[in-house]
């Protein structure tokens, strides 16, 4: 029974049906293994992965530093709690702090996870000069544990569970003077994704950004990026506001942290962070040794193979691509939004049958927002595999205006 990949797919979805709840819609497939951009499932068809592991393996699947990092670790100490100094977690700390802006790390597992200790983080931060609102933005993605839900300005992702949290604003996206208006002396915080990730890989308008920094510092409110999803190199810098230039008080991160280890992280200024006092927060599982020798392991792989410069070419491979084929078919293609290798094609139309018909012919993408092509394919994906998969990508796009 602890043997892996001895069923067929058809065997796994049938146990599924039985055991495992049904709160996702899942592709009726089972992977078995992966390597770089490929994978196989379990009759041995290999697919081209530009969305590897939800954008989790940044590296794409078990890139060799982090599976030997793993493998080493798992042989010496699987789990201790923070009830001890762990080697890997001060390491890694450091390594994520001297790579953003010198701030302090608390570990976690998911990217909600990181979000609650950002929120809790930004609260005790307030709570002595009466200060506990969170502003966050429309279309914005924080997670699903229940102060990241209510952070998450996006009423479809509510239903069913209200009444939700108390003193959370929201506020239209790229609008700097609605931001203004709902701050007031007593905001916290103001959380915004830098580039909106499950809203459609929406980029922030010039200045926007840097004036929501202005504002919160004019009004004494903290700002934190939810860079869950752009954090540790997805757009051709470790995290995504060095693109621009200001520094956040508190950042998340969590997806490609440890290249596909369960991990996440908020990353506070000090003078943030000393609110977080012994007992306030805690994570059982958090900053756990195979987690932090996995992270160590994907920054060293990032450094050593120039991945943060190899994201950016990735993106403008794409980005030429796409340009042909907005000017092969500008009435599909709506608006192409790339920064590294975080990629949005819009389309006039719901984009849900290209992805079915890529994975019929051996391409992995996901669609966002109903006309959002979104790719997060991974830093070393080759110049060929990028050609191949954007082949395939053309047809099923030239078939669906036929
Ligand atoms: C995925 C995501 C989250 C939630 O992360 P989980 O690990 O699923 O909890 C939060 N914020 C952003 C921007 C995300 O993309």
């Amino acid at each position: 029974m602890s043997q892996a990949m001895t069923q067929t797919s058809a065997e796994t979805i049938a146990q599924f049906d039985r055991y495992v709840v049904p709160n996702y819609r899942r592709y009726p497939v089972c992977l078995v293994r992966g390597e770089g951009s490929w994978v196989w499932d379990a009759e041995g068809r290999r697919l081209l992965d530009f969305f590897p592991g939800w954008g989790c393996n940044l590296l794409g699947h078990c890139p060799p530093r982090v599976v030997e990092a793993v493998r080493d670790q798992v042989g010496q100490l699987i789990h201790v709690p923070n009830t001890w100094y762990i080697e890997a977690q001060g390491q890694f700390a450091q390594a994520l702090s001297e790579r953003s802006f010198g701030g302090q790390c608390f570990f976690c597992n998911s990217g909600a996870e990181a979000n609650e200790a950002a929120i809790k983080m930004a609260k005790a931060y307030g709570h002595p000069s009466g200060r506990y609102k969170i502003v966050t933005v429309e279309g914005g993605f924080h997670g699903r544990t229940y102060a990241a839900l209510t952070a998450t300005a996006q009423p479809k992702y509510h239903v069913g569970f209200e009444p939700m949290v108390p003193g959370f604003t929201y506020v239209p996206h790229n609008d700097l003077a609605a931001l203004e208006a709902a701050l007031d002396d007593q905001t916290a915080a103001v959380m915004i994704e830098p580039i909106q990730g499950e809203g459609g890989v929406n980029l922030p308008a010039p200045g926007y950004l840097e004036g929501i920094r202005k504002l919160c510092d004019a009004k004494g409110v903290l700002l934190i990026l939810d860079e869950v999803q752009t954090g540790l190199g997805r757009t051709g810098e470790w995290f995504a506001y060095q693109n621009y230039g200001f520094e956040p008080d508190i950042l998340t991160c969590a997806k490609a942290l440890a290249a596909g280890v369960a991990a996440g992280v908020a990353i506070a200024k000090p003078h943030v962070a000393a609110a977080l006092k012994p007992g306030m927060h805690a994570s059982t599982f958090g900053g756990n040794p195979i987690a932090c020798r996995a992270g160590i392991a994907a920054i060293e792989t990032i450094e050593a193979d120039g991945l943060l410069e190899r994201g950016r070419v990735v993106g403008e491979r794409f980005r030429t691509h796409f340009e042909g084929w907005k000017a092969e078919m500008p009435g599909l293609i709506r608006d192409i939004r790339i920064m590294g290798v975080m990629i949005g094609l819009e389309l006039s139309m719901d984009a849900s049958g290209i992805v079915a018909d890529c994975m019929e012919q051996g391409l992995l993408i996901n669609a966002t927002h109903g006309t959002v092509i979104r790719l997060l394919p991974a830093l070393n994906i080759l110049d060929e595999q990028i050609d191949e998969g954007c082949g395939i990508l053309l047809e099923a796009l030239r078939r669906s205006t036929l």
